[in-house]
């Protein structure tokens, strides 16, 4: 078994921070980023599944809050290359792997949340059209994006042979996106609250055949919990090199806080689930390129690890800080905000269990 990269890609990875080091300064810019990335060869048609979970564990590094836009856009390109038509993907691929295109997925609603057999956005069918009606809310990427892949039911409440997945250009009549939901963490990817009214989607713009959205919703959250946990190792790398950092330096009752024994323990239990977590991501991400049917099974592992982990030790980080831990915009404060929600997106880690009894079982 593979327990290593090759020097490929940890000279990828390098190489990545050290450019990033230099771009990600001021305001960030989610699309202009995404470009500039596509521009220099980071990302690319032909990137492995491995080299874009790479690419998120990196810049998440540096800054997680970015790792919700990755995640949802590379997710979509997923099923776009997986379902989308030939027309559709004609019409689009090219565009979404540049970042000419960016994409949000929107799924969750009130009453459908762990629970997607519950949408209630209606598709109704009106000649070669179908007409949308509903409410969707936490569509990351939202207010940023040109396309929606979004999900309605077909048929009755509660029936999943109904539920369809719809591609919709955003700036469509009867569209409405509303600001950003004001959130703990995670704020430099918005999320928002999707109203239609009466949207006319063709035909020609259902992604897979009508009832296939569960199977499509299902198989992106798979990819999308492995971008989550990409996203939660950058997290955790950046928190154990901050308390290292400041652990060194800081000195109190005449020595260096490091040696005390109990940070010792604090960065000894981070350096521990940041290697185990991350061996057992590149074993899901050679999984996926390798179409194993483990897949499952380890994208749900990997990814309720990787969040428990950087929801606990991006709170230890804090401890070792101290009261520097708690300086507003300072990385260790945002990443504790940050790491909160990764234990909820992609599916709660609560399902996550289930998923991986299920598979046990
Ligand atoms: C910042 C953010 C970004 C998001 N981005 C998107 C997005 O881009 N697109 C999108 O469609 N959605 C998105 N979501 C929605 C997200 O996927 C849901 O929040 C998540 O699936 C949980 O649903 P819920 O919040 O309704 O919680 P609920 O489903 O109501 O769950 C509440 C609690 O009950 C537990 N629970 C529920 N069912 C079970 C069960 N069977 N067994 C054991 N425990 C259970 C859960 O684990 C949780 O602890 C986002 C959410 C957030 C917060």
């Amino acid at each position: 078994m593979q327990t290593q990269l090759s020097k490929v890609n940890t000279d990828f990875k390098k190489d990545l921070e050290d450019f990033l080091k230099k771009s990600l300064k001021g305001e960030i810019n989610l699309r202009s980023l995404w470009q500039e990335l596509f521009k220099n060869g980071y990302i690319s048609s032909t990137n492995s599944f491995l080299k874009n979970i790479l690419l998120t564990e990196t810049i998440c590094k540096l800054h997680p809050g970015i790792g919700l836009f990755l995640l949802t856009h590379f997710a979509n390109i997923e099923i776009i290359k997986s379902f989308g038509s030939e027309n559709i993907k004609n019409k689009h691929l090219e565009d979404l792997i540049s970042g000419k295109e960016i994409s949000c997925f929107s799924l969750t609603e009130e009453n459908a949340g762990s629970d997607i057999s519950q949408i209630e956005t209606k598709a109704i069918k009106d000649g070669s059209k179908w007409l949308l009606n509903g409410k969707k809310i936490w569509a990351s990427n939202g207010s940023i994006c040109d396309l929606i892949i979004l999900f309605a039911q077909t048929k009755e409440k509660g029936d999943k042979s109904g539920i369809t997945a719809f591609l919709i250009d955003s700036k469509q009549k009867g569209i409405e996106i509303k600001e950003s939901t004001p959130k703990l963490g995670i704020k430099t990817t918005p999320s928002n609250e999707i109203i239609l009214k009466d949207v006319e989607v063709d035909e020609k713009n259902i992604i897979g055949n009508i009832g296939d959205g569960v199977k499509i919703a299902l198989s992106t959250i798979t990819n999308g919990r492995i971008f989550c946990s990409a996203q939660a190792i950058g997290l955790l790398n950046g928190v154990l090199e901050e308390a290292v950092k400041h652990s060194t330096k800081r000195n109190q009752f005449g020595k260096s806080i490091s040696d005390f024994q109990a940070i010792q323990w604090y960065i000894a239990d981070m350096s521990k689930d940041l290697d185990g977590a991350r061996l057992l991501l590149y074993k899901t991400a050679w999984a996926k390129d390798t179409n194993s049917n483990e897949l499952n099974k380890l994208s749900s592992m990997s990814k309720s690890f990787s969040t428990k982990a950087a929801q606990r030790h991006s709170s230890n980080a804090v401890q070792i800080l101290g009261g520097k831990g708690l300086i507003e915009d300072s990385y260790v404060a945002k990443a504790y905000k940050d790491a909160k929600v990764l234990e909820i997106y992609e599916g709660t880690n609560e399902i996550q269990q289930l998923v991986i009894a299920r598979e046990i079982l």
